[in-house]
């Protein structure tokens, strides 16, 4: 007896009958034949899409995460924690590429990652937590997406120009490394989000992503070449093409006032940071200027701080602030640096007081406990993902046979 499954491996009744109680399933992305007396595709874990998803995360490459972070990413997944289905990634494989001699930081800084998403208000129970190392899907996906993108656009990629630069990798960096653009494309679409809300450097990896994204589509699934981003789930892509969503901050200054702030590079600002280590690393900025009554730079970096961490709450104070210190009336550096200090201060405290339980003793089994509970769904959507594609790839050679 032949049977018709849809791609995830239900049968046509199956799907009819689910379609009339109102139950939701994902795409019908290529319906595929099997006998299923003998074949029948694994039964993957069934999730119904009642909201669309975001994905995002962060890399362990230190003890913690910053200021750059929290207006280029954090905030925005906080305020859209409730309307979308949210899966925060820890990428932690990728951390290997450039401490790949250093495992035990990398897994204190994973640990010190999900303590922040904590204190700052990421809240488990509403959104998924998932450790990229314990996500199989992605390092499948990771290499079949490497023969969607031409060698020579990622190594042209920006972001990792930069990184290259900035990092002082010089030419002798791991072939990983380069990889991880890669690897992150597969980060994302495994778990098929609508949004990345991510940082302007960013940017480059989300339109390789989306690249990705599209020629899957195209290859694979039938899509037109002319359909529109927007249009490919609905033409029958297994992939949504994601945008980016640019925190209100697109690019932190670092308190070098050169590259933007980074984990890596020591111009960085802790959320962790208590409140006389902040103020003694505003202190240590310099942008030459001499006097209170000196005119000022209204781009500097103090001022772009001003309009991050005063203008966000107080846009009036900040206005004044910045006019006054263009116009050289009579305000110092090191007032505008202590008005600062106590307003970045104040932003933080709150997160203080959560993260305060963290550092008690037995602090680290609240976040093993996380982790544990985000794989659970996040494997769940990535193997779904993962079934779907190699469906779509002609890979459909029935359940996985491991042993
Ligand atoms: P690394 O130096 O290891 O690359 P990083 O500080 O750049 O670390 P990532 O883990 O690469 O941090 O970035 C995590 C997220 O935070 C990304 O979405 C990134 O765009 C955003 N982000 C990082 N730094 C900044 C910044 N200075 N301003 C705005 N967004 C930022
Ligand atoms: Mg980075």
């Amino acid at each position: 007896m032949r049977a018709m499954y849809r791609a995830d491996g239900q049968t046509r009744m199956e799907a009819d009958e689910a379609r009339s109680s109102g139950r939701s399933f994902p795409p019908p992305v290529c319906s595929v034949h099997f006998f299923s007396a003998v074949v029948r595709p694994p039964r993957v874990p069934f999730l119904p899409m009642s909201k669309p998803r975001i994905l995002t995360g962060d890399t362990p490459t230190s003890t913690g995460l910053h200021l750059g972070h929290f207006v280029g990413s954090l905030e925005n997944r906080l305020r859209l924690q409730d309307e979308y289905d949210c899966y925060f990634l820890i990428a932690n494989v990728h951390a290997f590429t450039t401490l790949a001699d250093k495992p035990a930081d990398i897994r204190a800084n994973t640990i010190g990652i999900v303590k922040d998403w904590l204190a700052v208000g990421l809240d488990p129970d509403r959104s998924t937590f998932v450790l990229q190392s314990e996500v199989p899907a992605i390092a499948e996906l990771t290499f079949l997406f490497a023969m969607l993108l031409p060698f020579n656009k990622v190594m042209r990629n920006p972001t990792l120009k930069t990184e290259i630069e900035t990092k002082g990798l010089g030419d002798s960096y791991p072939f990983g490394f380069p990889m991880y653009a890669v690897g992150q494309c597969a980060d994302i679409l495994a778990f098929r989000p609508e949004l990345v809300p991510v940082g302007e450097d960013q940017e480059a990896h989300i339109e390789m992503c989306r690249d990705v994204a599209l020629k899957f589509n195209q290859m694979y699934c039938g899509v037109g070449n002319r359909v529109e981003p927007r249009d490919h789930v609905k033409s029958g892509g297994l992939f949504p093409i994601p945008a980016a969503k640019i925190g209100r901050v697109a690019r932190l200054v670092g308190i070098d006032g050169k590259n933007k702030m980074s984990k890596s590079l020591g111009n960085a600002i802790f959320l962790y940071d208590d409140a006389k280590t902040v103020q003694k690393k505003i202190n240590k900025i310099t942008t030459g200027r001499q006097s209170p009554t000196e005119p000022g730079d209204p781009g500097n970096i103090l001022m772009q701080y001003v309009d991050a961490f005063i203008g966000n709450h107080d846009a009036a104070r900040a206005a004044e602030i910045k006019r006054r210190y263009a116009a050289g009336d009579n305000i110092g550096d090191g007032h505008v640096k202590a008005e600062l200090g106590e307003a970045i201060n104040a932003m933080l405290e709150p997160m203080r007081v959560r993260r305060a339980k963290m550092e008690e003793p037995g602090g680290e089994s609240i976040v093993l406990d996380v982790i544990k509970r985000g794989l659970k769904k996040g494997n769940a959507v990535a193997e779904e993902t993962l079934h779907l594609a190699k469906q779509a790839m002609k890979l459909d050679f029935g359940a996985r046979m491991l042993g």
